[in-house]
């Protein structure tokens, strides 16, 4: 099964959860989502691409630096969704 992200129904649940602004910086504009993975990790998955552990809600500027760092990537994915 092709992996999809559900862009609509990830934004709802994080709204529900409260989280709008940037995990990182607190900024509220230039939101993306950030997963835990690179894409091709996602295929033959199912539905864990939308699944809330496996994102973050993040503002470019810090979705860049973790996507430049697999290390710091990780780390605020240990502290972030434990
Ligand atoms: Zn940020």
């Amino acid at each position: 099964m092709k992996a999809k992200f559900n862009i609509t129904k990830v934004k709802m649940e994080f709204i529900k959860k409260g989280i709008i602004r940037c995990e990182l910086c607190n900024s509220d504009s230039w939101l993306s989502f950030a997963h835990r993975l690179k894409r091709r990790h996602y295929i033959n998955k199912g539905d864990l691409i939308n699944n809330f552990n496996e994102m973050l809600l993040l503002c470019v500027p810090c979705h860049q630096i973790l996507e430049q760092d697999p290390e710091l990537t990780k780390q605020t994915f240990e502290r972030l969704r434990p």
